[in-house]
């Protein structure tokens, strides 16, 4: 009965007459600006304990109250040239690049996903950037990895697997198996991720490697596989270690500690626009 539903609609998605390919890459950037606004909102909110619900948005300096027109994203803040409309102070333009960012990414995926004709899988890469990009802006502000992230993550790839199985990394008949690959992906997951940590700070005696980093990867394994996971892992070491040495350069010293988050952020990004997920297969498109 289940698996009926399921086909239907994925039917439905996939040969109902095409809105167009335009007007579809129309609504991927407009919906990768609403959810860029809203990422700003949680980036701000969630790491210092607030609600993402209540109250509106204000200006943190005379607050003012942002009102529905002043807030529609990237918009809003080139029509009042990144001021304030009380104060007429300067807004922070990270609210817009954020959102201009996650309208690009969005419409990146989908175009490669409506190329290949496999709209559905839009969402895994859609959800999962928008916890890279979140992350990597906490992970750069505050050093932290929220776990309402992380954990939101999971949750929603399980849902995923139970609502569209045959678009999945996972291969399985039937939904059962699919969503229990899922799961065991994260578990295995955490169990790599633990002995990473705790043989980080054996041999560092420090902390090497966060649990919020270890969230994010079982967050990924259970979107993408453990394939995936491992592609998004060892795509991080490489960028942070070209970073590290770039870095290394232009200051003349080492840094004691740096985030990782925005180097998994960069390489999920990396994996969505490289591979699609279907039928427990991973497909690279561009090899
Ligand atoms: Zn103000």
């Amino acid at each position: 009965m289940f698996s009926e539903f399921n086909r239907a609609i994925c039917n439905w998605l996939e040969t109902s007459g095409t809105p167009g390919f335009a007007f579809s890459m129309i609504y991927a950037f407009v919906i990768g600006a609403c959810f860029g606004s809203f990422a700003t909102a949680c980036i701000w909110r969630i790491p210092r304990g607030l609600s993402i619900v209540k109250p509106r948005s204000k200006c943190p300096r005379c607050g003012h109250m942002i009102t529905a027109s002043e807030n529609i994203p990237m918009l809003s803040w080139l029509l009042l040239k990144g001021k304030c409309s009380g104060c007429g102070l300067p807004i922070s333009s990270k609210y817009f690049k954020t959102e201009l960012v996650m309208a690009i990414l969005f419409t990146a995926v989908a175009a490669i996903r409506f190329h290949y004709k496999v709209p559905v899988t839009v969402l895994p890469a859609w959800i999962m950037i928008w916890f890279a990009v979140s992350s990597a802006r906490t992970d750069l502000e505050k050093l932290i990895i929220p776990d309402k992230f992380t954990y939101t993550a999971m949750i929603l790839a399980v849902l995923y697997s139970v609502c569209f199985p045959a678009y999945t990394a996972f291969r399985g008949e039937s939904l059962v198996p699919v969503v229990v690959y899922t799961i065991l992906s994260g578990v295995a997951t955490a169990v790599f991720g633990a002995a990473i940590v705790f043989s980080g700070k054996l041999l560092f005696r420090q902390d090497a490697f966060g649990w919020g980093d270890v969230k994010y990867m079982i967050a990924a394994a259970m979107f993408f596989n453990v394939l995936g996971m491992m592609f998004i892992l060892a795509g991080a070491c490489i960028f942070s270690m070209i970073w590290f040495v770039i870095d290394r350069l232009r200051r003349g010293k080492f840094r004691k500690y740096f985030p990782f988050g925005p180097f998994l952020a960069l390489a999920t990004i990396v994996w969505c626009l490289l591979t699609i997920q279907k039928g427990g297969f991973v497909y690279w498109f561009c090899f």
